[in-house]
């Protein structure tokens, strides 16, 4: 075992030390995922008060970004581009916990982790993201175990397996993108996804097709955009089809079952329906179709499990709020406020918060979305701000570069 691994095994243990055998000497905060929402929770708590105990567990050994992952699939980024590590949440006082959180015990205030061991907590933030409802899609596990079905739309192992699947696939071949119905994580992210890919094939292999069969019965996100980007730059490569749900996957026959007919492909990238990530499941902490964590938005307090505060995608977004990296960092920054506030006796006030979602629709040029969520203190909910977002006027290589430099700030706003 290397020293840096053993200092943090031992860290987890005498974590788990404490919260066994004696209470915390400081207010403990414990964050569960290290992702867009957790990580800048983690970090900003100890910005805002350096006299509480931050504790982050994360079960993945590096951070690897979903935004700027669809230019990987099309070459245009690389995996060492978008993962980093998390080494910049130590410089603020956060104690990293590598491991997975196997179950919380909300009546002991601790969580249970995979490696053994307790850790309590004062407060505990739960942002773990997404995962897959895979039984809403018959043969999928199957399919996905064949390695032959990927959905790549958790960035890592997948994002390099589909990205040489493409490159596998022979000209005049067909990538089949099968979008799930919406709420799912980043609205425009198939859409975007779908560009890269015919941006791909239109320079590398020209005969070949990309198929979008959408849950929905239209574009969800940049309808406009998205639409203009692909008869301008993509005549005769993308096709797109609404009301097209995925209800099976065949990995023998390379098809994907729709409610009336069966679509065959060379690459089937089929994302399947989603809900909160396992460890919300477990803890009880959904409470929406099954799926989604409510939350109050004050401060990111469950509204089922007092104590545990909720960020991210995992949340029942409220309206006409996306599941964004850039919502997950400011509901992070809610909940962190809040907790600080809550732990020094102050009560907390509700913030007002911004979203901006960037698509690339070529390898240079991109579109945007954005806008701005306000508490209403008679309706209980943020509402978006009437006249405050919009879209981009048109495609251009200036929103390709404000897309970057949007990554860049927000990888280091979490993480650095
Ligand atoms: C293809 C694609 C493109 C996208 N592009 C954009 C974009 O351009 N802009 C944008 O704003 N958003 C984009 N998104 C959406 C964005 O990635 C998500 O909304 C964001 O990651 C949500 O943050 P989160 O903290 O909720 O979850 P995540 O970032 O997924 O973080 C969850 C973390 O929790 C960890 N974890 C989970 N369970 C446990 C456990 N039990 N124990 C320990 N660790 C655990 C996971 O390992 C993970 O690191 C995109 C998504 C995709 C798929």
């Amino acid at each position: 075992m290397k020293r840096r691994d053993f200092l943090q095994v031992a860290g987890a243990m005498s974590l788990a030390g404490c919260a066994t055998t004696s209470a915390p000497s400081r207010a403990r905060v414990v964050v569960i995922g290290g992702g867009f929402g957790g990580a800048t929770a983690a970090k900003h708590i100890r910005l805002w008060d350096s006299s509480l105990d931050v504790v982050l567990i994360e079960r993945d050994a590096q951070f690897v970004s979903c935004p700027i992952s669809n230019l990987v699939l099309a070459g245009y980024s690389s995996m060492q581009e978008i993962t980093r590590d998390r080494s910049g949440l130590a410089r603020h006082g956060v104690q990293m916990v590598h491991d997975q959180a196997v179950a919380i015990d909300v009546a002991k205030k601790s969580v249970r982790l995979a490696g053994g061991g307790e850790i309590g907590y004062e407060r505990l933030i739960v942002s773990p993201g997404i995962d897959f409802t895979f039984g809403d899609v018959q043969g999928y596990e199957a399919a996905m175990q064949s390695g032959r079905v990927l959905h790549a739309w958790k960035a890592g192992p997948q994002t390099v397996a589909l990205r040489r699947q493409l490159e596998a696939m022979p000209d005049g071949g067909v990538y089949i993108l099968s979008v799930p119905l919406a709420p799912y994580r980043c609205p425009p992210g198939p859409y975007e996804r779908a560009s890269m890919v015919a941006a791909y094939f239109k320079q590398a292999k020209p005969r070949s097709k990309v198929l979008v069969l959408d849950a929905n019965p239209d574009v969800t996100s940049k309808a406009g955009l998205f639409k203009r980007a692909w008869s301008d730059l993509y005549p005769g490569i993308l096709e797109y089809r609404g009301n097209a749900r995925a209800v099976g996957v065949d990995e023998k026959t390379m098809s994907v079952k729709l409610e009336v007919e069966e679509v065959k492909g060379d690459v089937l990238n089929v994302v399947p329906p989603h809900r909160a990530g396992d460890i919300a499941q477990k803890a009880g902490l959904i409470t929406s179709n099954n799926r989604w964590c409510d939350v109050d938005w004050r401060t990111m307090e469950s509204k089922a499990v007092k104590g545990v505060h909720v960020l991210g995608d995992a949340t029942l977004s409220a309206a006409a709020m996306p599941k964004s990296g850039s919502m997950a960092n400011n509901h992070a920054k809610i909940a962190a406020a809040a907790i600080v506030d809550l732990l020094n006796g102050r009560e907390p006030a509700p913030l007002q918060i911004v979203n901006t979602c960037y698509s690339f629709v070529s390898q240079k040029e991109a579109i945007r979305v954005s806008s701005v969520h306000r508490w209403d203190a008679a309706k209980g909910t943020l509402l978006a701000v009437p006249g405050s977002g919009g879209v981009s006027a048109a495609r251009s290589e200036a929103e390709g570069n404000y897309a970057w430099n949007w990554a860049r700030t927000i990888w280091a706003d979490s993480l650095a």
